[in-house]
């Protein structure tokens, strides 16, 4: 099964895609945790990414669409994926549907988990993050076990560089000028599916198993 997360920055996207990935035994392939990890390894594509992060801007095409291309062709991809965070521009997805066709295959649903921007900036200030696995909280909604501390692996969580308020806002205005575009896009391709993303967490992930299990 080939998956598409689309939605805001904050919307939950990481958060579902997580879950799906446990169930349905697929890896969750995060463009934004690819960047991060080769920020932190002070690689030469982390040098690249991390101005654009830190403007709350997207990392150019050029360099985005390789990266994941490259990923999706792991051997551990065979049985499916769930994308999250990417695509993000239009001709991101159609690089995507191009290097599937070219195999003779397609994703098979792009779920788009819809949150308003109000509650997208409530969300974003309380989200923390492990630097170590990638693991996200939320301090009211999604609270670690022990205050400030990964359940995972133990590491002292952190507050993401890139979820300062006015950055967020940034981010929102970048997602609805270039992302927003995408649910038209996989609406056409008629593999689109609403979630309401402003129910409780486990709601939200009952809804998208009813969608997955769909035939
Ligand atoms: P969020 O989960 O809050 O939406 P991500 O972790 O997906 O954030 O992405 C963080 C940042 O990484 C983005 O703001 C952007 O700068 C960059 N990024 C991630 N994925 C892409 C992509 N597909 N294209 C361009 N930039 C990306
Ligand atoms: P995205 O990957 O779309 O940027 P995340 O999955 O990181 O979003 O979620 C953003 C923040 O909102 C995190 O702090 C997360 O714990 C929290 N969150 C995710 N889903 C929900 C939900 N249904 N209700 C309340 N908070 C949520
Ligand atoms: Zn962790």
């Amino acid at each position: 099964m080939k998956i598409v997360m689309l939605g805001a920055p904050g919307a939950g996207k990481g958060t579902q895609a997580i879950k799906i990935a446990d169930k349905y035994d697929i890896p969750h392939i995060s463009t934004g945790d690819i960047f991060r990890a080769n920020i932190k390894g002070g690689t030469e594509l982390g040098q690249k990414a991390k101005s654009y992060i830190d403007k709350g801007e997207l990392v150019p095409d050029e360099v985005t669409i390789g990266m994941l291309l490259d990923r999706i062709a792991q051997d551990d991809c065979k049985n499916g994926y769930v994308l999250d965070g990417f695509p993000r521009t239009i001709p991101q997805a159609e690089s995507l549907t191009e290097a599937l066709k070219s195999q003779g295959d397609r994703i098979d649903f792009a779920l788009n988990i819809d949150v308003p921007d109000e509650a997208i900036i409530k969300r974003m200030s309380g989200r923390r993050a492990c630097p170590k696995c990638g693991a996200t909280y939320h301090i009211v909604y999604a609270a670690p076990k022990t205050e400030n501390i990964c359940d995972k692996c133990g590491t002292e969580l952190i507050i993401r560089s890139d979820d300062k308020p006015e950055t967020v806002k940034d981010r929102l205005n970048v997602y609805h000028q270039q992302t927003e575009p995408l649910i038209a896009y996989y609406k056409a391709a008629g593999v689109l599916r609403e979630v309401d993303g402003t129910q409780e967490l486990p709601k939200v992930f009952e809804d998208v198993v009813a969608i997955l299990s769909e035939n």
